[in-house]
């Protein structure tokens, strides 16, 4: 694709990396068939090409967008589906956050989205704030139908229809610690807990500690570390995400050289997606740039590091037929497609792939509450892909994809891991017991 940035914007490192991607394309519509949002709404703006060519346009101005493109770029999931597809290697995700922060610099948000953006912002990475307030949603639930009722409030609406019922405990690792296996240590990893994870179900860090324990690796959840900076990042709040990555390579850094650590271990695959983007998200940030790139060569999604581990006598409890929803941050985004399932595989579970596996359930981190209307659609969708399977239950790796997969149908839902950890002698997922 032909661009036309100028000198001064090319001296911008972003943009010169934006001018790179764009050249790459060569407009040949590869990635709309795959397009989750162009599949459901068929409009071409809707489709990563049309997004390619909308943000060029816009960064190329150097000016203000318009309501419209703003509308077309936040309508993306950032599910990565079109990177999978391209053939020729576009790199969408960095295009599409450099034109989110560049909406976010230049774009001035009616006063309710803005005021809504600043509530997740502050609410979602705040394990206390997010506890209290999902309390607090429990009892506007009744509200939800109003505030969906008045547009601008709509995500308001969302977000109390998304509230779980009851309260999950706090659990040990929702602190900072260290957790050492009773034999011989084998291995020590450092293990993201995660912000919205432990206040919605902490059980999933629980079995992963366990588990690991279990098979001789030490887990540590070191002070210091915090979000992991994907949900601003992907409002373009760019300051905010750079400051928590770089909180987090400097807690994991002091780790590393430390006791020492074999891997950083994530279990919510939209995270894990955005830490191991971290080299290139501090690539210009000279106090963290190099210790970030070897954070991100660390990193791990738990089933990568549980395939080098010996599960050899991993036996499921029961025989069930198990639904793997691969989220679109582990298959698109870190192309961790095997491991999930061939773990399962090895315990004795019965794996099936549902159809149109490739397409997103439309939870995507804030998605679901900013751009609830198209995230229902996806999830129908997804849900009826997934019942056609006639399974037992549901596994996946990623929390957001569990919460919004949970809240349209009445199949349990569980983590991978937690199956892991049964088969290996935990206990039995809570959602299977109900
Ligand atoms: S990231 Fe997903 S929603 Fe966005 S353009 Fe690509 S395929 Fe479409
Ligand atoms: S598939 Fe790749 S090269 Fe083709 S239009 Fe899409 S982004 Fe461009």
């Amino acid at each position: 694709m032909q661009t036309n940035f100028s000198l001064k914007q090319l001296a911008d490192p972003q943009f010169a990396h934006s001018e790179s991607i764009l050249r790459n394309c060569v407009h040949c519509g590869f990635c709309t068939a795959t397009c989750p949002t162009y599949v459901e709404l068929g409009d071409e703006l809707d489709s990563p090409r049309g997004r390619i060519y909308l943000i060029k346009e816009m960064l190329e101005s150097g000016k203000a967008p318009s309501a419209g493109v703003v509308k077309h770029v936040d309508r993306c999931l950032s599910c990565l589906s079109c990177m999978t597809t391209c053939p020729a290697s576009v790199n969408y995700m960095h295009l599409v956050d450099h034109g989110r922060a560049y909406i976010e610099q230049n774009y001035q948000r009616p006063l309710a989205d803005r005021m809504i953006r600043k509530l997740l912002e502050i609410v979602l990475p705040n394990k206390t704030l997010f506890r209290a307030s999902l309390i607090m949603a429990r009892l506007a639930r009744p509200f939800a139908g109003l505030f969906k009722a008045i547009g601008p409030l709509k995500p308001l609406g969302a977000m109390l229809e998304l509230a779980p019922s009851k309260s999950a405990p706090t659990t040990p690792t929702c602190k900072p610690g260290t957790f050492s296996p009773d034999g011989p240590r084998k291995g020590r990893v450092a293990l993201l807990t995660g912000c919205a994870q432990p206040v919605l179900n902490p059980g999933i860090n629980e079995a992963t500690v366990r588990l690991l324990n279990r098979l001789g690796i030490e887990v540590v959840v070191p002070a210091g570390v915090g979000c992991c900076g994907a949900l601003t990042h992907h409002m373009g709040k760019e300051a905010d995400s750079h400051a928590r990555a770089a909180a987090n390579v400097a807690a994991w850094s002091a780790e590393l050289e430390g006791e020492g650590l074999d891997a950083i271990i994530i279990n919510t695959s939209g995270c894990g997606t955005t830490v191991k983007d971290y080299g290139h998200m501090l690539a210009h940030d000279e106090a963290h740039a190099e210790k970030a790139k070897r954070i991100s060569e660390l990193t791990q999604d738990i089933t990568e590091y549980l395939s080098g581990l010996d599960l050899a006598n991993a036996k499921a409890g029961e025989p069930l037929r198990v639904a793997y929803h691969s989220a679109c941050s582990l298959q698109h985004g870190q192309r961790v497609l095997t491991e999930p399932k061939a773990l399962l595989k090895g315990c004795g579970f019965e794996v099936v792939d549902p159809p149109e596996g490739h397409l997103c359930c439309g939870s995507a981190g804030t998605y679901n509450i900013m751009q609830s209307d198209i995230a229902t659609r996806l999830r129908s969708r997804k849900v009826l892909n997934i019942e056609s399977t006639q399974p037992d239950l549901i596994a996946a790796g990623n929390i957001g994809c569990m919460t919004q997969i949970a809240s349209g149908t009445g199949i349990p839902v569980v983590h991978t891991v937690e199956l892991l950890d049964w088969a290996t002698g935990g206990p039995k997922p809570e959602a299977l017991t109900k």
